[in-house]
């Protein structure tokens, strides 16, 4: 008999943004499929579920999200990242002018535990909590991991194994708070990305060269148990190569020969590392455990720090139905000089579905 045919959890959204010079030529046509002129009659060619272009708006990229979101609250490990060369629209995708897919699927959230509640019976005041929330914010440079709102704390991050029995994976140090409504937890998530751009212009290191990770921990609790679920809102580094690096506008170009470049390039070859783990991870996914039983979390602090929300049931029974759902949503630049980094990120894109 046949295997059952394995599902992927993984999905994939592919948003085009708006070109930015309209007298530059455009290189990404969004149709049915995605098609990338490379120049020199090279086309690049891609179907996928999800093709939003330059008319999509932030209300319609987070509806491809919502039901990956929501389903946190029913116990499910889940993450959102936003993949894509600089410039290409990840933070815009993300968070916005607080329109993104971070505000929305806070707010979402709090709805949805809200309206979960059981009715508070009149006589019994005050209610009790039905579900805590709390947030992390952290960033991964190279492949060290910073607190971001404790910035000063002088505790280094470390991601360790809780447990060898399920796996299960903690950062020891970090952060996190305590929030009870949509509100308050983006006023903190603000607060710490604010202090991030603060201290990146500072220190010569633009936060695109940075994971940013905001993490959030539900916990409800209910009569016999507590579900715990834990949801990743990345908005991942750039994924430029670093020969994109000499005409990066932020930059002078690459002198080797400069300490603070020689340093930025090693941060460069560290976000290729980590990015690329990412794509053997999430291609190992799609593939399934019986064609890929191996998924190389270890490869990069990245991916073992979301490994508990990108894949692997493993987690104790105290988190109920515990299966993963992931979404990537790859991002790309329309213009034609961007034509290579577009194609690169389809192909990761393609990887993961
Ligand atoms: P990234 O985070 O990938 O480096 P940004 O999100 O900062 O890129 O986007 C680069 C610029 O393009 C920003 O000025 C942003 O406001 C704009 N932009 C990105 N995506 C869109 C979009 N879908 N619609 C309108 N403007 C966008
Ligand atoms: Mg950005």
């Amino acid at each position: 008999m046949d295997e059952p045919a394995e599902l992927s959890n993984i999905r994939v959204v592919v948003r085009v943004r708006p070109a930015q010079d309209k007298t530059k030529t455009e290189a990404v046509t969004c149709g049915d499929q995605l098609e990338v002129d490379c120049g020199d009659g090279k086309r690049f060619t891609g179907a996928f579920a999800d093709i939003l272009g330059p008319a999509a708006t932030q209300n319609d990229v987070y509806r491809k999200v919502e039901d990956v979101v929501l389903q946190t609250t029913e116990g499910i490990n889940a993450c959102v990242m936003a993949y894509g060369q600089t410039g290409a629209g990840k933070t815009h995708t993300m968070l916005g002018d607080n329109d993104g897919i971070i505000p929305k699927a806070l707010n979402a959230l709090f709805d949805k535990l809200g309206s979960d509640e059981p009715p508070t019976p009149v006589a019994q005041t005050p209610a009790p909590r039905a579900a805590k929330v709390s947030v992390s914010l952290l960033q991964i440079l190279g492949e060290k991991l910073e607190d971001l709102l404790s910035p000063s704390s002088e505790i280094p991050l470390r991601v360790r194994l809780a447990s060898r029995v399920t796996d299960e994976l903690y950062v020891s140090g970090l952060s996190s708070i305590v929030v009870d409504d949509a509100e308050a937890a983006l006023k903190v998530v603000n607060r710490g990305l604010k202090g991030r751009r603060e201290r990146s212009t500072k220190r010569n290191d633009a936060s695109s060269r940075s994971h940013a990770v905001l993490r959030v921990d539900i916990e409800k609790t209910d009569d016999v148990e507590v579900v715990k679920s834990r949801l990743y809102l990345v908005d991942l580094a750039g994924s430029e190569r670093a020969s994109a690096l000499e005409d990066d506008a932020e930059g002078s170009p690459s002198k080797m020969y400069n300490p603070s470049e020689t340093q930025r390039f090693k941060e460069h070859v560290d976000i290729n590392r980590s990015l690329s783990a990412l794509g053997n991870v999430v291609s190992a996914l799609s593939d399934g455990p019986t064609k890929r039983p191996h998924v190389p979390y270890r490869d990069s602090t990245l991916t073992r720090l979301l490994q508990d929300s990108l894949g692997g049931n493993t987690r104790t029974a105290i988190v109920a139905c515990c299966v993963e759902i992931n979404q990537c949503v790859a991002c790309c630049a329309p213009e034609s000089i961007y034509a290579d980094e577009s194609v690169s990120t389809l192909k990761f894109a393609d990887r993961a579905q």
